[in-house]
């Protein structure tokens, strides 16, 4: 088993969807993730910055998953990272409401010791520097580094994002970002001009449609398990990339082969994270749930045709 790396934001979300609307809850990157990963039971390491109104429960509920939270700082006189957004009626497309960085404007990461040999990293959704500045600490290098980002980031910090993601391996963005990235709009053309910007395998998050996985000219797709009930997409990509970097962490092979199943995984831990208001659901997902699904997810895409 490898150890496990995790940066991003730890934050306050308020939510409004089709279904309801939330106060402050808990959310953020590098929380969805953990989460996510901690279904696998890997030795994963949060690095991230909360403020003092951040209450302790929330801290516990990764340590209670196994996540270490040493490298996550607690600015007493500072507040958290707060996001809101709105979805529209089609759950495919949201508003962000309301972005205020707080003690994310300042914050300087530090990678606890015994992580910094840690044979995987992934860097969730957060400030380029910051990303950049967690890959700098790690004193070997990992077998496998993996970037999330979001549009936020490439509005205010593309030269810092191109840096950081000329250094990764694998880069895990949704299909706006994509385009918004690449400037192309047919999502191969999209993979292949992200390549050219350093990652060996693209992938790209189409939401209630799947994700695909690129590599050179070699392509994965795997869709979303159709779900009659979404509640809050909030949080899904997060919990995609957990899924793919657990997954990766536990089985230790990195091959393409391997990043396929990996994909499955984040396909189908993202289908519960959409099932209730925040990580509501993540919190109570038990691995019996994950088997099942896994395997309905085998149905859903396995047919027997033969090739004359
Ligand atoms: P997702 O729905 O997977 O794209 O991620 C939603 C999570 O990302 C929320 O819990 C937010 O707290 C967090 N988030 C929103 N905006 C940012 C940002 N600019 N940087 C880092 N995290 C963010």
């Amino acid at each position: 088993m490898s150890k496990l790396v995790i940066v991003g934001t730890v934050a306050f979300d308020a939510i409004e969807t089709p279904f309801g609307k939330t106060d402050k809850i808990l959310g953020g990157a590098a929380t969805y993730i953990g989460l996510s990963a901690s279904q696998f039971n890997v030795d994963s390491a949060a690095v991230s910055v909360v403020g003092g109104d951040f209450p302790q429960e929330y801290l516990d509920l990764l340590t209670d998953r196994n996540v270490n939270i040493d490298g996550v700082e607690i600015v007493k006189d500072g507040k958290t990272f707060f996001w809101s957004g709105k979805y529209h009626n089609d759950m495919n497309s949201r508003d962000t409401l309301v972005t205020e960085l707080n003690v994310l404007e300042t914050f300087n990461p530090v990678v606890p010791v015994a992580y910094r040999d840690a044979e995987i990293v992934m860097l969730g959704n957060l400030h380029p520097l910051v990303q950049l500045g967690v890959l700098e600490q790690m004193t070997k290098k990992p077998k496998l580094t993996i970037l999330d980002t979001m549009d936020f980031w490439m509005n205010i910090a593309l030269d810092d994002l191109k840096k950081v993601i000329s250094k990764i391996d694998v880069i895990t963005i949704n299909d706006e970002e994509a385009r918004q990235l690449s400037g192309e709009y047919s999502l191969v053309n999209a993979a292949k001009k992200i390549h050219e910007m350093g990652p060996k395998y693209v992938v790209i998050k189409k939401g209630e449609h799947g994700a695909l996985l690129f590599h050179n000219n070699d392509m994965f797709y795997a869709p979303a398990l159709p779900l009659a009930e979404v509640f809050d997409p909030t949080g899904a990509g997060d919990t995609f990339a957990g899924g793919f970097a657990g997954y990766l962490a536990k089985s230790g092979n990195i091959s393409f082969e391997n990043m396929k199943n990996a994909v499955i995984y984040g396909s189908t831990l993202a289908s519960f994270c959409v099932e209730k208001f925040g990580t509501e659901r993540m919190l109570s997902l038990k691995p019996e749930e994950v088997k099942t699904r896994l395997q309905q997810f085998k149905e859903l895409t396995q047919f027997d045709i033969e090739l004359k």
